[in-house]
């Protein structure tokens, strides 16, 4: 595995920073996590790709697998939409809403002006948005750092 350059220093002379509180992982970081942006080791590693890294911490992890569930989510929703219905399974409403987050469109009552989290740099504010009840469990999980 090829180190990548990172903000112009080498990852190479870098420890991984993934581990436990007591055991600090002392292997050579290999990869930057997309989501943390800690180095860590090929031990570490969650999921890697050409153009993705995903090290083991929990909280990385959740956010890999969210974003694979996302993706069906979406494409179960669209789906529903091409036949003219809301995006939430077993609903018979007419579609005619659309979440602001997933674009999926849904009936009245299965759309819902939340206020949700945004951040902007360090500080958390909050937005109304119209959101699906699927985006609106996500905050939980995209608010960790
Ligand atoms: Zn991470
Ligand atoms: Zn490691
Ligand atoms: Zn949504
Ligand atoms: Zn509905």
């Amino acid at each position: 595995m090829v180190s990548r350059s990172v903000n112009g220093r080498s990852a190479a002379s870098l420890r991984c920073q993934v581990g436990g509180l007591f055991s600090r992982c002392s292997e050579q970081a290999a990869h930057v996590c997309q989501y943390c942006a800690r180095h860590f080791c090929d031990g570490h590693a969650y999921f890697l790709a050409e153009h993705e890294a995903v090290c083991a911490r929990r909280e990385c992890r959740e956010k890999w697998d969210d974003l694979q569930r996302h993706l069906g989510y979406r494409a179960f929703v669209a789906e529903r939409n091409r036949a003219g219905v809301c995006g939430v399974d077993g609903c018979e409403g007419r579609w005619g809403y659309v979440c602001s987050l997933c674009q999926g469109q849904f009936c009245p009552e299965h759309l819902e002006e939340r206020l949700y989290p945004v951040f902007d740099g360090y500080r958390r504010r909050e937005e109304p948005k119209s959101v699906c009840q699927h985006c609106w469990e996500r905050r939980k999980i995209w608010a960790r750092r």
